[in-house]
């Protein structure tokens, strides 16, 4: 029988009552592996009023009580992360070891929330006029909730909820609804090994409907939101006009920039890891490589050849380098791009629609993709969210910086060279959020928030670090006087 999944809300597993499912998919198989609920606005309803109930103490309670559960967690998510990462690429292909891996970032990202006792704290100043002191106090603000994309089922929402909590707010996940499981498997594990009251952390699984419900209704304070940039731009401005605190990071369309005089041996797996790992399913994924100057031929030839060692297979396969995309549309979606991109002058220089895997003939494989394309084209101007890379030349650092600034999206941006002048012009000019020197994956520490500028994020404080818990807290400004004896 499939698994039905559940809410969990108010410290207690619910079933919903929709009758309205969603079949969730091994993309390796097509094989239907559980079927999520999506929830009824009622059901959004007393999951806000659990949360809400759940503020009253748990915003009064001891800070150093706050932060003692997602010490637990920690533990709690290195014992497990193995088992949960099988779920993770069972629901949404990406090979075993990336799984692993965005375990590991989500383990490092509650490790960085437990320093929030250090982050959280007010200011004090003395005799700012005769007698009189002025200090702040950081003060929790209520019900938050977090809408998740498809891409890191395991992570995103912890760029948030371990924040949240440990600020003093009360948390909403809602789920992403084509790979739900992760998420399910980390509330098994708070619910029988984590001391947190009830109702400090809740988790409802749905579609867009959750998402609108949870935007509008007066009891949520706040909204981060992850995932594409049209979907980013309405949440911001609808959360915004409801006067909610609110910040978006959407889509990309990263460019990694190779200088002349780079050794393109020592860099390829770098670069080919951020092209094709997760698929290319990746806000950070490297879209369009662009060689600089006399580079060029080799660099597309090189480029083609470490693309055609790449290992696509089922993701717990021994040596897979790259699974499954995630859905049939997604694949289809991705085919017709192709096709395309071929009609607008696109040169195929590697088709990846050829893959076969064996024993898994049903699975939604797409192979790398590499095309020779221009700006002008979708296939290079689009954030295509899958394994097709664009390659193109330029003349001069100067000309690339330029493309990159023109591009509507701000998330990522690379340049590979040893030459420290380049490397700093580079991150000088780009209007980018996350910059990367010699390295294509440019994820932020929990302790740094994640960049994001222009079409890839809405809103003014950012995910992670400091930024996060300005978002989650608001400063209360306290000017006192005493008289004196
Ligand atoms: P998506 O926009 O389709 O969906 C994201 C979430 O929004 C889902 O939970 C969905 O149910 C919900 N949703 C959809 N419409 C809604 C609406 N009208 N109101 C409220 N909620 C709504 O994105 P996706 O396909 O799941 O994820 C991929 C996208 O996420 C890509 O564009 C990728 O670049 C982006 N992404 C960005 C970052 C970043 O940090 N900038 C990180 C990861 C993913």
């Amino acid at each position: 029988m499939k698994k039905r999944l559940k809410n969990y809300v108010g410290g207690e597993w619910r079933n919903s009552g929709s009758e309205d499912v969603r079949e969730v998919k091994n993309p390796a198989k097509d094989e239907v592996i559980a079927e999520v609920p999506l929830s009824s606005s009622e059901e959004v309803d007393e999951c806000v009023e659990a949360a809400k109930e759940a503020f009253e103490s748990w915003s009064n309670i001891p800070v150093t009580e706050r932060i003692e559960p997602l010490f637990e967690l920690v533990h709690g998510l290195k014992d497990q992360k193995e088992r949960i990462a099988r779920g993770l690429t069972e629901e949404h292909g990406k090979v075993y070891g990336s799984a692993l891996g965005e375990l590991e970032r989500t383990i490092q990202m509650v490790e960085g929330a437990c320093a929030t006792l250090e982050s959280n704290k007010g200011d004090f100043t003395e005799n700012v006029s005769a007698n009189i002191d002025e200090y702040t106090v950081r003060r929790p603000l209520g019900v938050f909730a977090t809408i998740a994309p498809f891409n890191f089922p395991a992570m995103v929402p912890w760029w948030y909820a371990p924040w949240a909590v440990a600020v003093g707010d009360t948390f909403i996940l809602k789920a992403n609804e084509q790979c739900p499981i992760t998420q399910q498997r980390i509330f098994e594990l708070i619910d029988e090994k984590i001391d947190l009251p009830d109702g400090v952390i809740n988790l409802i699984n749905g579609g867009k409907e959750v998402g609108e419900r949870l935007i509008i209704h007066p009891d949520i304070e706040g909204i981060t939101f992850v995932g594409s940039t049209p979907v980013g731009k309405e949440i911001y401005s609808q959360a915004a006009d409801r006067g909610k605190r609110v910040q978006c990071q959407t889509g990309a369309n990263n460019f990694l920039v190779v200088m002349p005089d780079v050794d393109l041996d020592s860099v390829m797996s770098n670069i080919m890891n951020s092209c094709f790992g997760n698929a290319g399913q990746r806000c950070l994924a490297g879209s369009i490589v662009l060689g600089v100057g006399e580079i060029y031929p080799e660099l597309e030839e090189t480029f083609i050849d470490h693309a055609r060692e790449i290992e696509v297979d089922q993701g717990m396969e021994e040596g897979a380098d790259m699974g499954p995309v995630v859905s049939k549309e997604a694949l289809e979606r991705l085919e017709s791009d192709i096709e395309q991109g071929l009609q607008e002058g696109g040169e195929l220089l590697m088709d990846g629609r050829e893959i076969e895997v064996e024993g898994y003939d049903q699975g939604y494989f797409l192979g790398p993709t590499v095309f020779k394309a221009k700006k002008g084209m979708k296939i290079f101007d689009e954030e295509i969210f899958g394994p097709i890379v664009c390659l193109d030349s330029v003349e001069t650092l100067d000309e690339a910086v330029e493309m990159i600034n023109e591009d509507k999206y701000g998330n990522a941006a690379s340049i590979y060279t040893e030459k420290g002048g380049a490397a700093r012009e580079f991150r000088n000019g780009v209007k980018i959020g996350n910059v990367g020197v010699n390295l294509g994956v440019v994820a932020p520490m929990s302790y740094y928030p994640f960049g994001g500028m222009k079409d890839s994020f809405f809103g003014d404080l950012h995910g992670q670090g400091k930024d996060i818990v300005n978002f989650f807290a608001d400063r209360q400004v306290v000017i006192r006087r005493w008289m004196k004896k």
